[in-house]
């Protein structure tokens, strides 16, 4: 097992690792250890002080509030609500229902049939980042990523109860 110095897994993030680096790093094993120092990275990167429990999304990481509760942050630092609910209930959603606004995302034939399909954009109300697009029929319900079980996760794999 091969275990990755904190600066080699800053350049990892930032994308500065060469191709076999990466290649190498992504098929070995994912230890505890290497989890532990992403997530020390990913709170050394954000400009909040909220405790980092998970990445969730690109941008997105559950927190830990000051009175326990347990939030879906974007890294700009809007906040999502309790990690229970739907994060996208709280976003701004684009959603491209017509064959014109689905060609400005896909070259001329490429993209879907807007009577049988829409592309929903999910973006953060906070920094107008993209968080997440979503391909459904028309009325389809949002649909509910994951729901992490963060508890048990911290308690059987990371060896580390969370306080409660
Ligand atoms: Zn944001």
């Amino acid at each position: 097992m091969r275990e990755y110095d904190l600066e080699t897994l800053r350049q990892l993030k930032r994308g500065e690792l060469p191709f076999e680096k990466v290649h190498e790093m992504q098929s070995s094993h994912k230890d505890r250890d290497r989890f532990l120092k992403m997530l020390a990275i990913a709170q050394e990167s954000v400009p909040w002080n909220d405790r980092i429990l998970l990445p969730y999304a690109e941008h997105l990481y559950v927190v830990e509030k000051p009175d326990k509760s347990r939030v879906v942050k974007c890294d700009c630092g809007y906040e999502f609500g309790d990690v229970k609910q739907n994060w996208k209930l709280s976003a701004l959603v684009y959603v491209r229902d017509t064959k014109e606004k689905i060609n400005e995302i896909y070259p001329d034939k490429m993209g879907c049939d807007p009577d049988w399909m829409h592309i929903r954009e999910y973006i953060c109300p906070g920094c107008g980042v993209l968080l997440e697009t979503e391909a459904v029929p028309p009325g389809y319900p949002i649909v509910f990523d994951f729901q992490p079980d963060i508890d048990t996760f911290y308690e059987k794999w990371l060896n580390q109860p969370l306080s409660k």
